[in-house]
This record gives C-alpha cells, structure tokens and sequence, in this order.
C-alpha cells in the first residue's frame, strides 16, 4: 500500500494523506481574490450557525509566497494547504515576464525544454520546490512535475521520473521534514491514452497520492469520449491503489467523485478548464501595453441546481425571472438570511457553500454505486430545468446559456457506471 508513507511524528499533528481521501473531498483553489470568501465561509453566517469546513486547500507558489493573512488563517483554522508549485508553467516563456513568479525561489532564469533539463537541474528543483512548500507551511508536498507534452515524450518521462526520484530522496532528508509526498502528472493526449505508461513509474516511489492537470481539459466543451478517456486515466490510477486529486474540473468533479476519483479541485466561481498552453503563451501586443481585458475576468456565479457556472449577465437573468428564480434558490448559509441580493458580489463565498454541500451529500452515501445514482439524479435535474430556463429566456427575447455539457456529463456517468456494473 503506498497509502501512508510518513514520519510518526507528523502523524501526530498532520491528518493522515489517507484519512483525506478516504470519501470524497474538495479542494478549494485559493487565490488572492478569494480572502474574502473564505474568511466569511469559516466564520459561519451568525454566530449560531457554524461556516464551512475545509479539508484542505490548494494554494498556488506565486500566492503562497506572498503568505498574507488569508494563508495564516488557514494554518490557524487547522486547514491543511497544499502548494502548486506551478512548475508545469515553466516550459513557457510566460512566467519570465508575470511579476508574481519573480518572488518564487525555485524559478528557472530560462524556459525549460525538452533538450536543456539535466538531471542535475532535476535534483535542485525537486529539492528546491519542497523546502520551499516546507517554509509556506504545507501540509504535503506536492512535487515538482513537467508537462508530459506528445512531442519528445520520452524525454519528458525521462525528467519527470527523475524529479520524482529525487523528491521522494529529498523527503525527510538533511533540512526537509518527511511529510506525505503527492506527484504531479500533466500528461497530453499521448499519456491520456496510455496511463499504463505512468502508473507503473508512480507505483515504484513511496506517493501517497496523484494530483492530475491534464494540458488541456474543458469539462464543458470537450466531447463525451475525451471525457471519458480522461475519466479512464483517473481511475487506472486510482484502481492501482493511489488516491487521485483531479485539478481545475469545476463541477465536473461531482462526476469524477461519483467514479471513485478521491478527491478534486477548482477555484471559486470559476467554469475550470485546464489549457496550459494558454497560460504559458507569450503575452499579445494588447497585454503588454497593459490594455485589453482578456477572456474570464467577468464575475461567475454557480448555480447548483443547473450544476453550471454562468456568466453573471445569464446568472442575472435567470435569477430575475420570477418564473425561474425558485428552480434555482440557495437554501445554504451564504444565501439564507439574504435570498439572492448582492449574489454577484458573493459569489466566491456562495460557491464555496455550494460546493461543500454537493460533496457532504456524496459522502453521505456509503457506496461508489449510490453516489453514482445521487449524480445521475442531480444531473437529470439539471437538464430539466436547463429547457426550463432556456424555454422561458428565449420567450422573452433573452440569450440563453448553454447547458449541453449536462447531457454530456450524464451520458459520461452512465457508460462509466455501465463499465462498472459489467465488470
Ligand atoms: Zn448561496
């Protein structure tokens, strides 16, 4: 069992890696704009009614080295953190020019490329990434990794085998504390559809768990069968006996926890997709003269019911329709005393609510089958009043969103379970 690999000394202070992905769980993925939210969430809405619990949260380097209130709070709420160490942006020329990588210790003076990495420069990184985790006061850690991208894909395994040999050599080694050490895996579409290719090199070091960001995933755009080989992927590490922490999924993560996927992540108020080639692309013209507004600044608020972030124009209209807004109340401390006033602006915290009551609902039933039909359910609800709003928007002359990811997801669900029942 690779479940369980650490010091007893931590064990007395640190929940256990295991104990954490023993039912399904959510990881918030805290930003700098999120202090808010997450400060109101853990006080409660009144003094009578407790807030949110989190079980842990990831923050990312370039947050974590600012260590700002917000990070303290957690620590001193007991809120185990995990740091991203973001070392999959690397690879791109973008974090040269973004000024929060200036401050991250272990930042490279170039971009790193297939040819360039030495096993040297492996062993310094991995090093590097974990006393810096160390210091942030990280619960795990969570090691250096580099994108499994197609081309040259020998070499990249070749790096990211090193970098975890020598993470798990540096674990408990001379200045670092032994803690639960979780690998990173970003693999592309030649690793998606071989995981045999990784799992085995993940089963010969002592991880106690896998955090997955494939390079690009849209749960709300890509088609049913990509989600489904990304579904696969996941559980063919799972079923090796290493938990699995599914990144940036959004609400698609209520289907990968109905599949036995331990745990997932997603920032607040944000439709996640995973798409490292934009985030490491050169900044355009517009951006470097400080202009333009690039896509994804609006606000987003979800909406359980539709199990779907919308723009805050779609929210709106929906909410503001008097036909509509009872398909979609929130019932949940952030809106209770409140109804929708001001949702907008709540909306992080809202989220936060949300999300914490969709996963309490799975875990509370016992088997991987019954989670499956709870979602099953939830998503056909979903569906039914997505025509509902889209029946009554386009009547008054309103654009509509769209919800075709619902049918996706439900036809996702139903082969996986389907697969499951025949095995
Ligand atoms: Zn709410």
């Amino acid at each position: 069992m690779p479940v369980g690999y650490y010091d007893r000394r931590m064990a007395e202070t640190l929940p256990r890696a295991s104990d954490l992905f023993s039912q399904p769980t959510y990881l918030p993925r805290v930003t700098r704009r999120d202090g808010r939210a997450i400060e109101d969430a853990l006080a409660g809405p009144t003094l009578f009614d407790s807030g949110v619990k989190l079980d842990a949260a990831v923050v990312e380097a370039t947050y974590a080295v600012e260590d700002s209130p917000l990070l303290k709070r957690l620590r001193e709420s007991g809120v185990p953190q995990l740091v991203d160490p973001q070392t999959l942006r690397f690879t791109g020329k973008r974090f040269l020019t973004v000024a929060q990588f200036e401050r991250v210790p272990y930042r490279p003076a170039t971009r790193i490329t297939a040819d360039s990495f030495t096993p040297s420069d492996a062993d310094a990184l991995a090093r590097e990434v974990m006393l810096f985790e160390q210091h942030a006061g990280a619960s795990w850690y969570l090691a250096a990794a580099l994108p499994y991208y197609d081309q040259d894909l020998q070499s990249w395994l070749r790096h990211n085998d090193r970098l975890l040999a020598a993470s798990c050599a540096a674990n408990g080694a001379t200045d670092l504390d032994r803690k639960p050490l979780i690998a990173q895996v970003a693999p592309g579409r030649r690793l998606l559809a071989q995981p045999e290719l990784v799992i085995n090199r993940l089963l010969d070091h002592p991880v106690s768990a896998v955090d997955v960001q494939p390079l690009t995933l849209d749960p709300i755009k890509d088609s049913i069968e990509k989600l489904v080989q990304y579904a696969h992927f996941l559980r063919a590490i799972g079923d090796a006996g290493l938990p699995v922490i599914a990144s940036r999924v959004g609400a698609f993560g209520l289907v990968l926890s109905a599949l036995g996927v331990a745990a997932f992540d997603s920032g607040l108020a944000q439709a996640e997709t995973c798409n490292l080639a934009s985030l490491n692309r050169a900044p355009s013209q517009r951006e470097l003269e400080g202009g333009g507004k690039t896509g994804g600044s609006g606000r987003r608020i979800y909406l359980e019911q539709l199990k779907t972030t919308l723009s805050e124009s779609h929210a709106t209209a929906i909410i503001e329709n008097r036909a509509l807004r009872s398909h979609v109340a929130c019932p949940l401390g952030c809106c209770r005393h409140r109804g929708f006033e001001n949702l907008a602006q709540r909306g992080r915290q809202h989220y936060l609510w949300v999300r914490d009551h969709e996963v309490d609902l799975l875990r509370k039933r016992p088997s991987e089958g019954m989670r499956a039909d709870l979602v099953y359910e939830q998503l056909r609800t979903a569906r039914e009043i997505g025509a509902v709003v889209t029946r009554t928007l386009r009547a008054d002359a309103v654009e509509a969103p769209s919800f075709e990811h619902i049918d996706r997801w439900i036809a996702v669900l139903a082969r996986e379970t389907m697969l499951a029942a025949a095995a």
